[in-house]
């Protein structure tokens, strides 16, 4: 039950990944000639703010899956609401420790 469960989230996670990196893929034979480290930068530029911020946080979550802290807020150490990780498969922590990080960032 929990493995299978743990199978579906991997693939919920490495399904948003690789659609990211399949932009990824899209953008790199266009480019082919050209110099890939300058292509690499340009493609990470090009990304938003949230889509880098979201392909880490996939990282994380998928090395958490590995390491069988998955679902565990990486700031209180509770279990993170399990409508939460319907919504946001790879959200390191509680919806309490994410509204207090809200707050306190500007
Ligand atoms: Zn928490």
């Amino acid at each position: 039950m929990l493995l299978k469960k743990k199978e579906e989230i991997i693939n919920i996670l490495s399904e948003v990944y690789s659609e990211s990196k399949e932009i990824d893929a899209g953008i790199s034979q266009d480019v082919a000639d050209k110099a890939e480290s300058s292509y690499t930068k340009e493609f990470l530029f090009s990304l938003s703010d949230t889509e880098r911020k979201r392909l880490f946080m996939i990282d994380e979550a998928i090395k958490r899956i590995g390491d069988s802290s998955y679902g565990i807020c990486q700031m209180c150490q509770n279990n993170i609401g399990k409508k939460r990780l319907v919504v946001v498969p790879w959200a390191p922590n509680c919806i309490e420790c994410q509204e207090k990080e809200e707050k306190e960032s500007p």
